[in-house]
């Protein structure tokens, strides 16, 4: 028998979407990688699947038991790896363990199951049609600052995991970086009895946030306003101002190309009128 990974998307909050392969596969794997045993003890109690051998593979122990696992998918068994909630790999862990089976050239399957990511996006509103998901920001300093001005100047939509006590603060820091201007989806408890999902700005979701504290949340932040095209002068007035700073001809064309989204080549032609 040819041994395999495969990664099973469970429930994000409703049993009702354990897919039937998921059940399948979790009930004939030799043996099931999860985030917490007791979880995943009690899914297969709770949809009535047979006790199955248990691995715990989190943050802590991915590391070590990486080899050992992926052994057992070498030597011919099924290794199902489950998170505690959605899909696997998606702020969760799994990723270096599908990484390493795949450097090994072995089996790597997968059961799609429920995400929060994408059960949120299509319920904001907000366009669906180019995203990218940014997981949890850094909790604090520089790295959380740096994140910030990056997702404030992203084109797309953007979607965020919160833990629920931090929602006010990232959406307090989300209003200084974007303006509270910007339209943001606040997706709670999906898929379970009090699903609700809040629209509307930065500003009024903060008047909102506070008193819905409660459960787990995504936000999805519209995308920046792309920048009005600069014109020449404007342009002019960025290569003056990066060459005062020092910088050669060619590092003004590519830093002033880079900030205001005008094509080289143009600012090329602007630079050397401007060296006439
Ligand atoms: N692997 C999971 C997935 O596929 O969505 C995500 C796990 S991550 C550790 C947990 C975060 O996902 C939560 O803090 C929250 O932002 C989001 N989340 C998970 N379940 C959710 C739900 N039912 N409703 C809203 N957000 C949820």
């Amino acid at each position: 028998m040819t041994g395999k990974l495969v990664l099973v998307g469970t429930p994000i909050g409703n049993l009702g979407d354990m897919s039937p392969r998921a059940v399948e596969v979790l009930t004939s794997c030799d043996v099931i990688a999860c985030e917490d045993t007791r979880r995943t003890g009690r899914l297969l109690q709770l949809m009535n699947i047979a006790k199955r051998p248990l691995v715990t593979v989190n943050d802590h122990t991915e590391y070590d038991q990486r080899d050992p696992l992926l052994d057992r998918v070498a030597g011919g068994e099924v290794v199902a790896l489950v998170s505690d909630a959605g899909m696997p790999g998606i702020s969760d862990p799994g990723e270096r363990l599908v990484a390493a089976a795949a450097e090994r050239g072995l089996p790597i399957e997968v059961v799609p199951g429920p995400t929060a990511m994408s059960s949120a996006l299509v319920l904001s509103g907000l366009s669906g049609e180019r995203f990218c998901f940014e997981g949890f920001l850094p909790r604090k300093g520089k790295d959380r600052s740096a994140r910030l001005a990056v997702v404030a100047e992203e084109l797309r939509t953007t979607v965020l995991y919160e833990a629920p006590h931090r929602v006010v603060r990232t959406l307090t820091d989300l209003q200084a970086a974007c303006g509270g201007g910007r339209r943001v989806a606040l997706a709670r408890e999906l898929t379970k009895m009090h699903e609700e999902v809040f629209r509307g700005s930065l500003d009024e979701a903060l008047v909102w946030a506070p008193e819905h504290e409660i459960g787990e949340f995504v936000i999805v932040l519209d995308g920046a306003e792309p920048a009005a095209d600069a014109t020449d002068e404007q342009l002019v007035e960025a290569l003056r101002a990066e060459l005062e700073t020092g910088r050669s001809g060619r590092d003004a064309v590519d830093a002033v190309s880079a900030s205001t989204g005008a094509a080289r080549r143009r600012v090329y032609q602007l630079m050397l009128a401007l060296s006439e």
